[in-house]
């Protein structure tokens, strides 16, 4: 977009307050947050520490855990007091568990007011969290409108989602003088995901606004449109936090993160992998060597360029522009670092002689 181009005009995620989610900046012109939800059984300590210990390494940033019962609040205040990451509490329809969710180490909480039990109790979880310095996150849900809104033939569902956030913002900030949050509105197709956030943006400038395309689905397809959504946002400078909802790992939906935030050049955290489609030229088993690299460069935590190229065509060109990269022949590969030729090795040992390129680097 113009605005997230020209030099001088603040871009929307510049716009908004910054909120911080334990030691996590969120908004105000921070990078962008990656997040992600522990699907762990709520009551389970050990099972859900074990979740947070990966998806820290895979590069999680802020993690969510749901409350459904208030027999699972020891369970919460334990992982809270243990995890690493800011953990962001979970409820619905109990303004109870929100409550004591605040004072048991909830870093965030997240609510929708439309099920917690109307303005009176949402008034009382927002007491909560300002007594804990807590921000809440308002999280309005397709599936779950107001039913006087969600029945209105004269608005779209873009507009009835954003008119139903910026209701209940009305409400913290002007009704509870509570500033301290962050609105996410989410759907599960992904045009009304981009016109929704367009107009949160527009609607509510200084408001942190937390991305996702919601119920995205399995892998392969969660990603694709998770990445169509998120990325025509991220690239008009919406968004100050993100989840890539996938019916998979969690650990899943972070490396899908920050691969997106690598491709639109927002942050970067892991190796890049450049690899060719292959064609008749290659001589050597290149769809199998790349998924190796990438398989062993998941926690490398270098923002390098790695190639994998199949021939001489691009290869040595490909190869040369990246960190490290090998041009395949018959049977072998030369391998370069920093646009020089380092090594011949043959096909076997090629993952081997990137990786060790890769630690010198
Ligand atoms: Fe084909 Fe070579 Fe291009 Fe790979 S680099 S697609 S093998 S021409």
């Amino acid at each position: 977009s113009a605005s997230s181009r020209t030099p001088g005009v603040l871009k929307p995620h510049e716009r908004t307050r910054c909120v911080m989610v334990g030691n996590v900046p969120v908004g105000g012109g921070a990078p962008v947050a990656v997040q992600s939800m522990l699907n762990a059984p709520a009551d389970d300590v050990a099972a859900n520490l074990a979740q947070i210990e990966a998806l820290a390494e895979a590069g999680c940033e802020i993690v969510r855990m749901a409350i459904p019962r208030r027999n699972c609040l020891d369970a919460f205040e334990a992982v809270c007091a243990a995890s690493p990451l800011p953990v962001v509490a979970d409820i619905h329809f109990d303004a109870r568990i929100a409550i004591e969710a605040a004072r048991r180490g909830a870093a965030k909480l997240r609510i929708n007011p439309g099920n917690i039990g109307g303005l009176e109790a949402t008034r009382e979880v927002i007491a909560a969290a300002r007594a804990a310095g807590i921000p809440i996150r308002i999280g309005v849900n397709a599936g779950s409108l107001d039913d006087a809104l969600a029945a209105r033939d004269d608005l779209t569902l873009p507009e009835k989602l954003v008119a139903s956030a910026v209701e209940y913002v009305r409400f913290f900030e002007d009704e509870c003088d509570f500033r301290d949050i962050v609105v996410s509105a989410k759907a599960h197709d992904v045009q009304t995901t981009i016109d929704t956030y367009r107009l949160l943006a527009s609607a509510l400038p200084q408001v942190p606004l937390h991305i996702g395309v919601t119920e995205a689905g399995t892998a392969f397809q969660g990603i694709i449109k998770s990445a169509c959504g998120l990325g025509v946002l991220l690239e008009e400078g919406i968004g100050d936090t993100m989840r890539i909802s996938l019916t998979d790992d969690p650990v899943v939906e972070v490396r899908a993160c920050w691969t997106l935030l690598g491709s639109l050049d927002l942050r970067r955290r892991a190796p890049e992998l450049i690899s060719c489609p292959t064609c008749g030229r290659c001589q050597v088993n290149l769809i199998g060597l790349a998924r190796e690299v990438e398989e062993r460069l998941a926690n490398v935590q270098k923002p390098v360029k790695v190639a994998v190229m199949g021939c001489v065509v691009n290869g040595p060109g490909e190869a040369a522009d990246a960190d490290i990269g090998v041009a395949c022949g018959a049977g072998s590969g030369v391998v370069f670092s920093h646009g020089k030729i380092v090594r011949k090795v043959p096909e076997s040992d090629i993952v081997t002689a990137l990786m060790e390129e890769l630690e010198t680097l």
